[in-house]
């Protein structure tokens, strides 16, 4: 995972790092915009973006057809048509440029058709929110149709948004992988670990249904004897399926950070702030090893962006206290642990908010102790996470998240290290 992570982390901080002891102006280098945010730009005046590599392949009146095919779906598509490789700013991997651009286009919905990293004619689907146009399997389709075998970039590009539009991505994808035999279909049309449908979905859908009946059937034994104080099971069926996801989620957050601080204009203190921010998140990132190390990283790579943004908004609450997962919090609530005497100040999202105003137990992030017990993860000693409630607990202005795994505090909770 590190091997994934490293070049383009490596190559961004030595960069970085480099301009600030040369002391350049920060507004002589942040004219240059990173390529994710070259991209989204290029995007706002035209839905079709085709890297100059692949113009030769989809010249420009091909990319006018597809952008006006794109207009009279009145689907909020866009199409990035670029090269991919490791090491790049997206580390060769579509999801990473996805999620980049996503982010750096600020809308929140969004269907978007790239290139693949390791395919160079494959294309793949990713959309915001939900999956109501199934654009995943739409475009995945387009890889299996006989038609499509000999054709172009540009021709299966317009197919993808063909299919995007009717809607039926699923059954689209079904019948063109239906000569396969049923099996799992070759990776060659999608990429090993992207969103992609098949590669994980599947096990995880199952992993899910398992543990829900498991689930049901521990609440139905068990109901009489002990009240459940927080909805665990659920949860784990939850983190049983998305911690893959989560930590490409937290990979791709990373980059997009290092991104934010490459073109920032901050202050210089604001700036090393978003810096050490960054690479405790690098830090936290190698050595996560599991869902709350990863929600660390998210709130790691919040507080990075905070401080990019301290001149618009000087204090930003932290994620929700109860599950960062959740995303940021709305408001403070006061709140005492079941059996302790002290009240605690947190802050938290709107549901968690409203379950405890209304004396329900709000869904908490669970945590693995070393005898395999899942607990809320506040409730494990010794743990960075615990004691700074993902930053609802820090003891001021001047403490910080980064600033603690900068002191080692992350690494000292490691009782396994994983690397020399
Ligand atoms: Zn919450």
């Amino acid at each position: 995972m590190s091997a994934k992570r490293d070049p383009a982390v490596l190559l961004l901080t030595t960069l970085v790092t480099a301009l600030l002891l040369a002391a350049v102006p920060a507004a002589s280098w942040a004219k240059a915009p990173s390529p994710g945010e070259r991209i989204a730009n290029a995007l706002r005046s035209s839905p079709v973006y085709v890297d100059p590599a692949y113009e030769g392949s989809v010249p420009p009146t091909r990319q006018r057809e597809l952008a006006d095919q794109v207009a009279r779906t009145d689907l909020p598509i866009k199409v990035v048509l670029t090269p991919l490789t490791k090491g790049d700013s997206f580390n060769g991997d579509s999801a990473t440029l996805a999620e980049i651009v996503h982010d750096r286009l600020g809308v929140r919905d969004l269907i978007l058709i790239t290139t693949d990293g390791n395919f160079t004619d494959s294309l793949n689907g990713y959309e915001w929110p939900g999956e109501a146009h199934q654009a995943q399997d739409a475009v995945a389709a387009v890889g299996f149709l006989d038609a499509m075998e000999d054709t172009g970039l540009a021709d299966r590009t317009a197919k993808a948004i063909e299919l995007v539009e009717e809607g039926d991505g699923e059954k689209a994808y079904e019948e063109a992988t239906e000569d396969l035999g049923g099996d799992p279909p070759p990776s060659n049309s999608r990429s090993e670990k992207g969103t992609s449908t098949q590669p994980w979905l599947w096990p995880a859908l199952i992993a899910v249904l398992a543990l829900a009946a498991a689930f049901v059937a521990f609440l139905f034994v068990r109901r009489r004897r002990v009240p459940l104080p927080y909805p665990r099971a659920v949860f784990t069926a939850a983190r049983t399926a998305d911690e893959a996801l989560l930590r490409r989620q937290a990979e791709a957050e990373v980059l997009s950070l290092g991104e934010s601080v490459q073109s920032a204009t901050s202050s210089t203190s604001d700036l090393q702030r978003a810096l050490d921010a960054y690479a405790a998140a690098g830090t936290v990132l190698d050595a996560a090893r599991g869902t709350p190390d990863l929600a660390g990283v998210l709130a790691l790579v919040a507080e990075g962006h905070d401080a990019l943004a301290a001149l618009i908004t000087p204090a930003p609450l932290p994620l929700c206290f109860f599950n960062p997962l959740h995303g940021r919090a709305a408001s403070h609530i006061t709140w005492r642990l079941l059996g302790r005497r002290e009240s605690l100040r947190v802050a938290t999202c709107t549901t968690c908010t409203e379950a405890v105003r209304s004396r329900r137990a709000p869904e908490v992030l669970m945590s693995t102790t070393e005898d395999d017990r899942l607990v809320p993860y506040f409730e494990v000693s010794n743990s960075l996470w615990s004691r700074t409630g993902y930053g609802s607990l820090l003891a001021g202005p001047e403490d910080s998240l980064a600033l603690r795994v900068g002191r080692g505090d992350f690494s000292r909770d490691l009782t396994v290290p994983e690397r020399g």
